[in-house]
């Protein structure tokens, strides 16, 4: 990738977070603290897409920070990529919120914000025109894929994605972090399957980088 076209990314990404900034489609929009565009590497290969930011993205202005974050690094690690090799953004960009008692709570975007918010998503995946997306956990899975997709069931297979590029489907780390037991062990196996699966399609020849020796033809 040239340095002209990875700050032709570069640039258009940053014209999409400032639009998203200013953006107040949803109520959400007015409630949250930092709008959570994205970031990562502007020519990714690997798309990571999450439903929505919770308090601690929220706070910061990043995505997947915190324990949840924490965990994706490792999840990340294990297939040999490292957080700023990946661009990773969610379906929505702004934190939606539920008030139960005096605490405001995550909950997961409604279709309307996830609506909404397609336009930026879009984009982003137009930009980054990543080889592979991982969609994490059921709600960004549903953008993708329709309602009635059920992540027990269809999670491990591939997909058609947005403009074609094959879409996994995993588990949200923070969906892995509430479980315990033999329910952990077991979901912690699905995921590294998961993984497994996206690697592989990573390393096929016709995803990897084009040949070196075009260089010297
Ligand atoms: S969630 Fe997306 S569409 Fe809704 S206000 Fe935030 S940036 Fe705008």
């Amino acid at each position: 990738m040239s340095l002209e076209e990875r700050a032709r990314r570069e640039r258009l990404l940053s014209n999409g977070a400032g639009a998203a900034a200013a953006c107040r489609a949803c109520r959400i929009g007015y409630e949250r603290r930092n709008n959570v565009y994205g970031e990562g590497e502007p020519c990714a290969r690997l798309m990571l897409i999450g439903e929505g930011p919770g308090e601690t993205e929220d706070l910061l202005g990043r995505p997947f920070v915190g324990r949840a974050g924490d965990l994706l690094e490792k999840m990340l690690g294990a297939i040999g990529l490292a957080r700023e090799d990946v661009y990773i953004c969610n379906t929505v960009k702004c934190r939606p919120t539920l008030l139960d008692g005096e605490k405001l709570r995550n909950r997961a975007p409604d279709p309307a914000e996830m609506a909404n918010c397609r336009p930026f998503l879009d984009e982003q995946i137009e930009i980054v025109d990543p080889s592979v997306i991982l969609a994490l956990g059921a709600p960004a899975a549903k953008s993708f894929l329709g309602r009635d997709f059920a992540i027990t069931r269809g999670r491990g297979r591939w997909y058609d994605g947005p403009r074609g590029i094959p879409l996994m489907v995993t588990f949200h780390p923070a969906y892995v972090l509430r479980q315990g037991g033999t329910a952990l062990t077991e979901t912690k196996r699905q995921v590294w399957s998961d993984l497994k699966a996206v690697r592989a399609r990573l390393d096929e020849p016709s995803l990897s980088e084009p040949a070196q020796a075009s260089l010297f033809e």
